[in-house]
């Protein structure tokens, strides 16, 4: 059996994806495995409340590291540095991890050769088990670099569960907007499920994410969320979604229970149950 892949996204910040994509995973019956992949700013943890099992250091790009004792203090690698991540003191350099991009080109002009790449860890990914289903997930650390690695290896180790577990689906909740994370998170996917609202930004990002999805392959579906906030703003995501052939599945309004609900760390299945099978069955059709 093909596992299916779904990646609920949103070209911005605060649509309700989250909401939406755990509602969809209590409601789907099939055997499924959930993954995490806004790895910046992971909240479907806090709604699917998952029971810890593993979890793994994520190594990204290496960073320099002086070796202070054989310093001499020359200043070479501050000025190669582009990227301000030297700091000279008392004679001698050090490295500011956060800056440091891993160029390497520090390592190439320090006479002393006292400068070395090493790995740095950029955060942690995680396996547990939710009352859904297994679940991967990670968490960059703050400023950590490489999201888009640790979102393409969310993915693949969620795929691997799947194999392992026989699982029909993955429900993966991906990252607002276009950036590495959200290519990262779409390429390959089944279908890239949109999640957007009727404002001038909703629609404009909408276009932006659905331009990506359509750049890299991957099949895109919309649902408009609090449709009823604004009358003009719906009829102008209908429009586009008409107009660039992006299959509308649902319009949701504005439910404060679904707000109340996540505001206490509860998977809104109830509140949204109106909206989901028809979601669902779309999603299969396509
Ligand atoms: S590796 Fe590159 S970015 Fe990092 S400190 Fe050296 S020169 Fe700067
Ligand atoms: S280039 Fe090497 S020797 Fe010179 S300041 Fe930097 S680390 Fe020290």
């Amino acid at each position: 059996m093909k596992i299916k892949e779904i990646t609920v996204v949103s070209g911005k910040g605060g649509t309700g994806k989250t909401s939406l994509t755990a509602a969809l995973a209590a409601f789907a019956p099939e055997k499924k495995v959930l993954c995490e992949a806004d790895v910046d700013a992971p909240d479907l943890e806090i709604l699917l409340h998952p029971r810890p099992e593993r979890e793994h250091p994520f190594m990204g790009m290496q960073t320099a590291l002086v070796d202070a004792a054989r310093c001499i203090g020359c200043g070479k690698c501050e000025d190669v540095c582009r990227f301000d991540a030297i700091r000279m003191a008392s004679g001698k350099a050090s490295v500011d991890k956060t800056f440091c991009e891993g160029c390497s080109a520090c390592t190439i002009v320090c006479p002393q050769g006292c400068i070395s790449m090493e790995d740095t860890r950029q955060g942690t990914w995680f396996f547990g088990r939710t009352d859904l289903g297994p679940m991967v997930h990670a968490r960059l650390k703050p400023g950590g670099e490489n999201s888009g690695m640790l979102v393409q290896l969310v993915r693949k180790e969620a795929r691997l569960t799947a194999e392992r577990e026989g699982a029909e689906f993955i429900l993966t909740d991906g990252p607002p907007g276009i950036a590495c994370p959200a290519i990262s998170a779409v390429t390959g996917a089944n279908i890239a499920l949109v999640v957007t609202e009727p404002t001038m930004s909703g629609k404009h990002d909408l276009l932006r994410i659905a331009g990506l999805c359509e750049r890299f392959g991957t099949k895109t579906a919309v649902v408009l969320n609090k449709a009823d906030l604004s009358e003009e703003g719906s009829e102008k995501i209908e429009e586009a979604c008409s107009e660039n052939g992006l299959p509308l599945l649902a319009s949701i309004p504005f439910l404060f229970e679904v707000v109340h609900a996540v505001s206490q760390a509860r998977i809104p299945s109830k509140e949204l149950e109106n909206y989901l099978a028809p979601i669902w069955e779309k999603l299969k059709a396509l």
